[in-house]
């Protein structure tokens, strides 16, 4: 992979122009239309142009999906390996997705608009290593036997729930797919995958790579589509035991709703944030603090879940901090994606350009001060927006409230640790926060008040397979990541043995 990094712009484009993404729905360990015969068209928000036809899938198609993974499921022929065998296959589809690097960082990069730099770099090699990280764990992980006494062995055993459905956003489009796949297919669970229909592709190619892996057929299927048709399709769907999702709290809502009025299946969800980096008037490092910050909110132009949306700092060095964080959205490099010297490609599409645009209008109108807010690039046919700042922004306005999702930094300011401490925590999500202060105490205590299932101290968006993730509040219930998930996909067996 270290010899894609050393890629130039112009090999980029050429690796994009032989390009042949498949775009078919992937079901029973094969490529195949939709029912309907239907398609839609993937557009990349580089310039516009078509990168496949998608097929797609509705109600006829998730039905067939989960009939493969039911059937794969209850034959066997995957949960009733041993743990090893599908440790091993697993790390073969890790290799696999390493080996195809190139193809999956262009998929990648050309349907959503990232640098794919990155995608290489972050998002390719974190999908392998979801992938590794789970199947290492899988021989490594008991169960339990109560302590009954001498007349009964009675074990508690972790078992698959049957016929999962993920359902996941254009965001981090492999990397959130991995965050599923891999504990619920390490666990024995057979999977239905919808990708957003803003970034299918590289979920049609991984899907392939975990059959050629040994994944049997019919255990991981992928169907393509609408929210709306496939999505609801599969939240509804009767003989799916599980939905796993990611994506924004009124969707996830409605997974609850056709939960509850259908079999009443278990849902997990993941449903944003709007993440405050809390700044005491003792931070250490106002440099290091403004790299984080910008980054926080710039990085995959703010299409983040847990991006830090909210900078809320105290007044004593807000002004010094912010002609920090200023400096340091001036350098990035606002770009075509395939070229490496981009640090921040594009918002996944029109709409979402128009929405994000839509906010920072909105908060100009309320009063605030904007720094940035332009849309750049137009003549590439795709759609940027540079770095931006919200100044002096009204608490109540929806820039401040809402998920934006994209670069877009709002700023809020307080005296006194108590009334920082409230803001930070005055959301309706909980997914992450930070704390920049010098004093250990102080953040230990504060650490504690946030209200979040992620808190940094000093640092913001560091991460790894081994820390869990998801929120409090709006952002969710369950959590993706570290062995914690692999309950997410298991349910307790308890086996009562009389002895006597
Ligand atoms: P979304 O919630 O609309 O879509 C997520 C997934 O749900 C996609 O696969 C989509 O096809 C599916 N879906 C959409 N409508 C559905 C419906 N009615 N029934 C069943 N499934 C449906 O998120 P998005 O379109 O990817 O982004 C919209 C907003 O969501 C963003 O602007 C952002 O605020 C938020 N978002 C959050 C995250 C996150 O990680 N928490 C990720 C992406 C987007």
């Amino acid at each position: 992979m270290t010899r894609l990094l050393d890629r130039t712009h112009t090999e980029w484009e050429s690796a994009a122009a032989a390009l042949r993404p498949e775009g078919r729905l992937f079901v029973d360990g094969g490529y195949l239309d939709a029912a309907s015969g239907e398609t839609f068209e993937s557009r990349s928000p580089r310039d516009g142009t078509v990168v496949a036809r998608v097929a797609r899938g509705g109600a006829a198609d998730v039905d067939r999906a989960v009939a493969s993974a039911r059937a794969a499921f209850d034959d066997g022929r995957w949960r009733n390996r041993s743990p090893r065998s599908r440790k091993n296959t697993m790390l073969r589809w890790a290799q696999l997705v390493r080996d195809s690097a190139e193809q999956l960082a262009l998929l990648e990069s050309l349907d959503m608009g990232k640098p794919v730099v990155e995608s290489v770099r972050v998002d390719v090699a974190a999908a392998a290593g979801t992938l590794q990280w789970y199947a290492e764990s899988l021989d490594k992980v008991y169960d339990e036997v109560a302590p009954s006494g001498p007349g009964q062995l009675v074990t508690i055993t972790r078992e698959p729930l049957g016929v999962i459905g993920a359902v996941v956003p254009w965001n981090y489009p492999l990397i959130i797919s991995t965050w599923k796949l891999a504990p619920a297919l390490g666990t024995g669970n057979s999977v239905v995958l919808k990708p957003a229909e803003q970034s299918s592709l590289s979920a049609l190619l991984l899907a392939r790579l975990a059959v050629e892996a040994g994944v049997p057929e019919g255990v991981l299927n992928v169907v393509t589509g609408m929210g709306p048709e496939a999505g609801q399709a599969l939240g509804r769907h009767d003989d799916v035991d599980k939905i796993v999702f990611t994506g924004s709290g009124a969707v996830g809502r409605m997974f609850l709703r056709y939960a509850g009025e259908s079999n009443g299946k278990q849902v997990q969800l993941e449903a944003g944030g709007k993440s405050p980096q809390l700044v005491l008037a003792d931070a250490a490092d106002l440099d290091a603090v403004a790299q984080a910050v910008s980054w926080g909110i710039c990085y995959n132009a703010g299409q983040t879940c847990n991006a830090g949306s909210r900078l809320v700092v105290d007044r004593s060095v807000k002004d010094e901090l912010l002609a920090k964080v200023l400096e340091v959205n001036r350098q990035f490099v606002v770009g075509d994606p395939l070229d490496p010297a981009t640090s921040m490609g594009a918002i996944v599409d029109g709409a979402q350009l128009s929405k994000v645009l839509g906010y920072v209008e909105s908060a100009r109108a309320g009063g605030a001060d904007v720094i940035g807010g332009r849309r750049l690039r137009e003549d590439s046919g795709g759609y940027f927006v540079e770095p931006t700042v919200l100044d002096r922004v009204a608490g109540d306005s929806s820039a401040v409230r809402e998920e934006i999702f994209g670069p877009v930094l709002a700023v809020q300011e307080f005296s006194g640790l108590d009334e920082g401490v409230a803001l930070a925590n005055a959301t309706s999500y909980g997914l992450a926060a930070s704390v920049w202060t010098r004093d250990v105490g102080t953040a230990h205590r504060v650490a504690r008040s946030l209200r979040a299932g992620t808190v940094w101290v000093n640092t913001f968006d560091a991460t790894d397979v081994f820390a869990p993730f998801g929120g409090f509040k709006g952002s969710g219930a369950g959590r993706d990541k570290s062995l914690h998930a692999l309950a997410e996909y298991t349910g307790l067996k308890t086996t009562w043995v009389d002895l006597t």
